[in-house]
């Protein structure tokens, strides 16, 4: 790439941040720590139902590349990845719940249930005498099972 189409570039893409990032020191509150780290989370989502919308926090490649540098003591003693593991935990446990609740089969409305009496009712008049003496208590689902063909006999 062209240096003139590539300083066009950074000025369009990381021009504001990579100034703004400039200032900033690798332990500054209005840097994203998880960034630094690893991946952010709200990266982690972008696109999907889970979207937690742009971090609000400033990802800097320069702070970031700072931070790899640093030695593993010293990225010890800011504690950096401890609190990252930590917000994933809750991003993990977030989605658990979430995927749960999506599992959950919907409650039937009032309405449902009598539509699904009606149709039980009427499969039970469709039943052939020598079945519909069946107790009711048996589902219309146990039923088709009980006629469909086995494969023994197959
Ligand atoms: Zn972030």
């Amino acid at each position: 790439m062209a240096a003139e189409q590539r300083k066009l570039l950074e000025q369009l893409m990381g021009g504001p941040q990579t100034s703004r990032a400039a200032q900033l020191s690798l332990t500054d509150p209005k840097v994203c720590r998880s960034f630094l780290v690893g991946t952010c989370p709200h990266d982690l989502f972008t696109n999907t139902k889970k979207d937690v919308g742009p971090c609000p926090k400033v990802h800097a490649e320069s702070l970031k590349t700072e931070y790899e540098a640093l030695p593993e003591s010293a990225k010890q003693k800011y504690g950096f990845e401890h609190d990252y593991l930590r917000d994933l935990q809750k991003y993990i446990d977030e989605c658990n719940r979430w995927i749960e609740t999506a599992q959950t089969p919907p409650r039937e409305t009032p309405d449902e249930i009598r539509q699904t009496n009606v149709l039980l009712k009427t499969i039970s008049e469709l039943t052939p005498p020598s079945t519909a003496a069946w107790p009711r208590s048996r589902s219309s689902a146990t039923w088709a099972r009980s006629r469909a063909p086995t494969r023994k006999s197959q």
